[in-house]
């Protein structure tokens, strides 16, 4: 069993690198990819925390970006390397717009009654990537909701009424960032993006010819017949199927780590046809 998407508490997880992947460790994980929102700076300890224990842990990442006026998530992992310098200042860039972001989500919150200190958030989340869960967190401790869960359906979720958006790349460079920095790029939860079946097949169409990877169909959000259409593009468009649980702690109490759809384990294989996939990748791909 091993699990291919995570959070730490450098972006919305609850618990530090190394906390985590010892949980994997424990619970009998061969691998684990730790997965932060916009930041890599979690992983030295997570990697060391996987030689100290005897785990993989594999050093990855996840942006967010928007195609077609869809927005998507997409994963990238590091299986030659370490992340460059180059991505470390692109995704310090992009932690930039999010602290845009929750300074508008702030002034609307006060506007509405719910006034919250901006170190409120830095003390949840020391120098990572901030995002509404913290805001959420912030809310619960203030005691204006019961639960994050409560926060975002009230207030934090697209259409709420502090919902504010944010600037994001689009399809073509996310992947060309990824790639030129010696990531496999892996669309994230497809069976979870706002689009039809006919709408994603085209997305993962184009962003194949961008350099795609991957695609990851061993979700927790994903039924059967969601597997099922995920593994079928895959087919389709010669991309590798992952799996990861989303994994984020307490945060999001129902991922499990290691547990893909329908809480079956994400089998060790996944890994290793993606990790075959590495060495014959050109980085320079155009689009
Ligand atoms: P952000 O990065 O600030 O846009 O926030 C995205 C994070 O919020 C992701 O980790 C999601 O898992 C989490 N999230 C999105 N919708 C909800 C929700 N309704 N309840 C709890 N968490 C959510
Ligand atoms: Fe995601
Ligand atoms: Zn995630």
């Amino acid at each position: 069993m091993i699990d291919l998407h995570t959070h730490t508490a450098f972006s919305d997880g609850s618990q530090p690198p190394a906390e985590l992947v010892a949980e994997a460790a424990a619970l009998g994980l061969h691998a684990v990819a730790v997965t932060d929102h916009d930041t890599v700076d979690g992983l030295p300890e997570a990697l060391a925390a996987g030689e100290r224990l005897g785990i993989e842990v594999v050093p990855g990442v996840e942006i967010n970006l928007e195609h077609d006026r869809v927005t998507m998530d997409m994963l990238g992992y590091f299986l030659g390397g370490q992340p460059t310098d180059e991505l470390k200042r692109q995704l310090a860039e992009l932690r930039g717009y999010r602290d845009e972001r929750n300074a508008q989500i702030l002034a609307r919150l006060a506007e509405l009654g719910y006034p919250l200190d901006p170190g409120d958030l830095a003390s949840l989340a020391e120098n990572g990537a901030v995002g509404r869960p913290h805001i959420g967190e912030a809310m619960r401790r203030r005691g204006y909701v019961g639960s994050i869960s409560e926060a975002f359906e009230k207030f934090l979720r697209r259409g709420g009424a502090a919902w504010v958006d944010r600037r994001r790349l689009s399809l073509g460079p996310a992947l060309r960032l990824l790639r030129a920095s010696g990531g496999l790029p892996v669309l994230a939860h497809p069976g979870i993006i706002r689009t039809d079946h006919a709408g994603l097949r085209r997305l993962v169409r184009q962003a194949a010819r961008c350099g795609l990877v991957g695609i990851e169909c061993y979700y927790p959000l994903h039924d059967e017949e969601t597997v099922a259409r995920c593994l079928s593009l895959a087919r389709e468009f010669d991309l590798v199927p992952t799996g990861g649980s989303d994994y984020h702690g307490t945060v999001k109490p129902k991922a499990r780590l290691g547990k893909g759809s329908a809480g079956e384990p994400i089998p060790d294989s996944v890994l290793e046809v993606l990790r075959a996939r590495a060495p014959s990748l050109r980085n320079d791909v155009s689009c």
